[in-house]
């Protein structure tokens, strides 16, 4: 079957947005006067969780067990809602640019009248900064499927599905790209054939069940991804 929609991860994928993401992490723990630091070792190994709040809960369950009382989640969400409040504001500004190749492939494919979507774990808030932050507009893109509306983190599949459900296309129609393992395993649950870039936090990555890898989407034309 033709390939009719292009269903995009953010995170990793669309830009290299990891280090944002630990920086405004760390900006907010020394808010809240916590002491917690994450270097890029440490959040290396936190990203094999999916999602914000559950990444500072490992982390809390792992190293801070003390802090396992009553209330912990709700204390949780609001240090990752001001996490979003820097990582959005730091994004939106352009400190994030698009990794190499992404802007042409989204023109090409928009020319050839192929369907872009977003399947994110993300907040949605963070997705639009990003695109604001890097002239990507939101309106080429039919349909996004983020953390708001489609909770289960991959693995699941639940992102894509909502995409597939939404695009009313079959899994065959549509071609995902993903820069992670987990993103890989997501896309793969849905019925989705995947390509992989490789990010800078997910390079030691298994690309077990992706139809391709490519270090960036640079030297890839339409044609040649959808080969
Ligand atoms: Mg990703």
């Amino acid at each position: 079957m033709n390939t009719q929609a292009l269903i995009f991860d953010v995170d990793g994928t669309l830009a290299e947005t990891e280090e944002a993401h630990r920086q405004a992490f760390n900006q907010t723990f020394a808010e809240f006067g916590l002491g917690w630091v994450w270097d890029q070792n440490l959040y290396g190994k936190l990203l094999k969780v999916s999602g914000g709040k559950e990444r500072i809960k490992a982390y809390v369950l792992d190293q801070h067990p003390e802090m396992l009382v009553p209330g912990l989640d709700l204390r949780i969400a609001t240090l990752h809602q001001r996490k979003t409040a820097l990582y959005t504001a730091a994004v939106a500004t352009g400190d994030v640019p698009l990794r190499p190749g992404i802007a042409r492939l989204v023109a090409e494919a928009r020319a050839a009248g192929l369907r872009l979507a977003i399947a994110t774990t993300t907040t949605r808030a963070n997705v639009l900064a990003l695109m604001q932050g890097t002239g990507l507009s939101p309106e080429w893109f039919e349909t996004m499927a983020c953390s708001d509306d489609a909770p289960i983190k991959k693995p699941d599949p639940q992102a894509y599905l909502l995409v597939l459900e939404r695009l009313k296309l079959p899994p065959e129609a549509c071609l995902a790209i993903e820069d992670s393992a987990n993103g890989i395993r997501a896309a793969r649950a849905a019925g989705l054939d995947v390509v992989m870039i490789p990010s800078a936090y997910t390079a030691g990555d298994k690309a077990d069940g992706a139809r391709s890898v490519w270090a960036d989407l640079a030297p890839v034309s339409l044609t040649h991804l959808l080969g």
